[in-house]
Parts: C-alpha cells; sequence; structure tokens
C-alpha cells in the first residue's frame, strides 16, 4: 500500500500554511487535497471576464494585530491597504457600525445625542472599545435607552437571522466581535495591520504552495481507505471525519445571490448591513475591496441558512454548550490516532478568524509537527495502528 509522508485535506489557509512550513522547514514532501475545484477554501476569490472582483463566499477582510503573522503572509502578496467601513442600515437612515458617535448623531436628535454621549464619556475612555453587553448592564436611564436602542436595532435581528435561533442563545463571544466605539472611529477593526492581498487571497495562496515539495490534487474528496499517510492533516468538519459517529456537529452556512450592474458603484461602503429588514444580512460590494476602476460592478446579497452536508458549504461553527460536549468526543477519539492533527475553523471548532486561523496553523507547525519530527518516532501512518 502507498503511505505518503504527509497528507493535507483541505487547501484553505489553514492547510497551506501547514503545507508551507512542512516542506520548506522539513524539507518533506506533502500532498494537498481539496473536494473543490479551487484553492483557498472560503476565501477564494476570482477576477470575472470583465476584470471585475469577485468572492463566491463572501467577504474576508485580513486585520492583525500580530505581526508574526502578518510577515509569515507578506511573504507571499503585497497588499492593498484596506480599512473596512460598514454600514447598518437602521430606520431608514446608513448608520456607522460599530456603532459610534457619529451613528448616535444620524440616530437621535441633537440635544439627546449631545447627552448620550456626554454620558458615556464619562463613564468609559474616550476611544474605547465596549461590548453590548456591558452597555446593557449600565444603570443609567439614558444608557440603558441607549442600550436597548442599539441592542434591538443592530444586534438582535441581525443575529436571529444570522444564527437561527434567539439572539439570546448566541455565544455571547460572538456579538462582542462588534463593539460600540466611544469615539468617531469609523473602522469596522482597529487593528494595527489591515489590508487584502493585492491580488487576491487565491494568489497569495497559490504562491504558498508553489514548492517542489508541494503536490497539489483538487476536485478530491477525502477517502480514508486510500489516502494513508504517516502524518494526515485534516482541515474539515471533525465530525465528518468520523462519519458522524457520535451525531452531526450543526456549522451555520450562507447563500448569496450575485448580481451585475452596468453602473459604477451600487453603495458607497463595500458592506451594508441589514440588521431588522429582509431575510438577507448584508449586501457585499467587491470592487471597493482593490479600490478597483471599472463601468461595472457585483454585489452579492448574504441569506443565512443551516450547513447541510453535500448541499452547501459550512462557514461557521455555533459556539454552545451541547455542541462543545459533542466535539469533546470527536477530540478524545482524533488524539489517540498517532499522526493525526485535526486542525481549522471547520476542524477545531473555533471562530478563527484568517489571522487567527493562521496563527494557529503556525503554532501547530511549532508544537504538534515539529515536536513530533524532533521525537523521531517510527510512525507508520495513522490508520495502520
Ligand atoms: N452582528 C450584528 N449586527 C451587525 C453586525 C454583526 O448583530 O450589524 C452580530 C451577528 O451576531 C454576527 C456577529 O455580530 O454574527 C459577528 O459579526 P461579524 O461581522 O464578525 O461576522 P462575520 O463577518 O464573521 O460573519
Amino acid at each position: 500500500m502507498n503511505i505518503s509522508k504527509n497528507i493535507i485535506v483541505g487547501a484553505g489557509l489553514t492547510g497551506t500554511t501547514l503545507a508551507y512550513k512542512i516542506a520548506t522547514e522539513l524539507d518533506e514532501k506533502v500532498l494537498v487535497i481539496d473536494k473543490r475545484p479551487h484553492i483557498a477554501g472560503n476565501c477564494y476569490d476570482e477576477f470575472d471576464s470583465e476584470g471585475l472582483y469577485l468572492k463566491k463566499y463572501g467577504p474576508h477582510i485580513f486585520h492583525t494585530n500580530d505581526k508574526k503573522v502578518w510577515d509569515f503572509l507578506s511573504q507571499f502578496t503585497n497588499w492593498h491597504p484596506f480599512f473596512l467601513k460598514t454600514e447598518a442600515f437602521i430606520d431608514g437612515n446608513l448608520v456607522n457600525i460599530p456603532f459610534n458617535f457619529d451613528s448616535i448623531e444620524k440616530c437621535f436628535p441633537k440635544t439627546l445625542a449631545t447627552r448620550l454621549e456626554e454620558k458615556l464619556l464619562e463613564k468609559y475612555e474616550y476611544n474605547s472599545r465596549i461590548s453590548i453587553s456591558q452597555l446593557l448592564e449600565q444603570d443609567d436611564k439614558d444608557l440603558k435607552f441607549l442600550a436597548n436602542y442599539i441592542y434591538e436595532n443592530v444586534f438582535k435581528n441581525y443575529t436571529e437571522k444570522q444564527w437561527g435561533i434567539k439572539a439570546e442563545k448566541v455565544d455571547k463571544s460572538v456579538l462582542t466581535r462588534v463593539p460600540i466605539l466611544i469615539s468617531r472611529d469609523k473602522r469596522y477593526f482597529q487593528d494595527r495591520y489591515q489590508a487584502i492581498p493585492q491580488y487576491g487571497y487565491t494568489a497569495m495562496i497559490e504562491k504558498m504552495l508553489d514548492h517542489p515539495n508541494i503536490e497539489l490534487i483538487l476536485n478530491t474528496k477525502f477517502d480514508k481507505k486510500t489516502h494513508k499517510a504517516e502524518r494526515l492533516i485534516f482541515t474539515g468538519c471533525i465530525d465528518e471525519f468520523f462519519d458522524y459517529k457520535y451525531g452531526k456537529l450543526p456549522y451555520r452556512s450562507l447563500a448569496f445571490k450575485f448580481q451585475k450592474f452596468d453602473k459604477e458603484f451600487c453603495k458607497d461602503t463595500s458592506i451594508v448591513n441589514y440588521p431588522n429588514e429582509y431575510d438577507f444580512t448584508r449586501i457585499t460590494e467587491f470592487k471597493h475591496f482593490l479600490d478597483l476602476k471599472s463601468e461595472k460592478t457585483i454585489i452579492a446579497t448574504e441569506y443565512p441558512q443551516h450547513y447541510e452536508p453535500g448541499k452547501n458549504e459550512p462557514y461557521y461553527p455555533i459556539a454552545n454548550k451541547e455542541n462543545h460536549d459533542l466535539l469533546a468526543k470527536y477530540q478524545t477519539e482524533a488524539k489517540n490516532i498517532d499522526g493525526l492533527i485535526i486542525a481549522g475553523r471547520l476542524g477545531e471548532y473555533k471562530y478563527y478568524n484568517i489571522d487567527a486561523a493562521v496563527a494557529r496553523a503556525l503554532e501547530l507547525f511549532d508544537k504538534e509537527v515539529l515536536n513530533e519530527f524532533f521525537k523521531e518516532k517510527n510512525n507508520f501512518g495513522y490508520s495502520c495502528r
């Protein structure tokens, strides 16, 4: 039987980061397989026949404070500096998200807005970031009013559409991703490094895979019987790896409606959220990301939906106790299989941003792959034991 040295399942950022590290630092052969016809996982992007930038799986904006990740990825791409500005359609106004002092002034009459800003500044430092749950805990009558307004108009309905459950049931860490800004900062993220790869994520990842030790096979579903390796790195859904033997882990998915228009722009900003109206959550206009000039434009309207294996793609793990208990069963089983690493947003069932996924892949390389390598264990394949 043919046993590869390394097989990596999934050519997304986690898989390709690990492939690059193994190929270059260990000088070992790596076979990367992906069931889709393209690399880059959900970060995949392309330019259509008229040169318009398009992301089939929705927007991804790279942002990080982690210089190690920034430097690592900078080996494979130049960057187009990009600071995401997002607006939400609230009560007929386009309001900055994260909700900030400008948003307050858009939503409320001047005297009320001034009073709310003064009260916020009594409680919090200028330029700080607070979470909606922090604001909801305030006793002051005005701040309570503001907190309820933001919760009801920005978070509640968007969250219920996005996750398909009551907003109170969604893990607090999810809503904390989008802060309230005690300032006029208009940026969605406050990280030091924010950018889009100049020629797209796919081109960046293609460069990571461009190494004589790396072989890439697309359109190929992982099959335990045929894909044997001394080291197997699996970046798909962990429950799928174990054939759902303890039950299905729920993931959230998305559907997109793409439209092309014969006009230069549809929107002033790349992303507009629709928390309250309609059954979609947001509209993305891709050309803003790379500042591309064209007489035409493409937008994507985003509809959250359940993930159904084989029918759509998994995007988000759903954090709650029941799911984490089920995850723990799969993780215990994975730990007992020599040479197996299950990694990435789907494999680890963690809501990683791009930078966190790369940081984690670099950490796994140091902690799991290098350690194992130096132990020089006599390993004959993860499933042969
Ligand atoms: N969210 C919201 N209203 C918004 C934007 C975000 O309620 O206008 C909530 C929603 O629950 C969402 C979460 O904040 O799932 C995280 O938002 P983020 O923009 O980080 O989501 P992603 O881009 O990862 O889909």
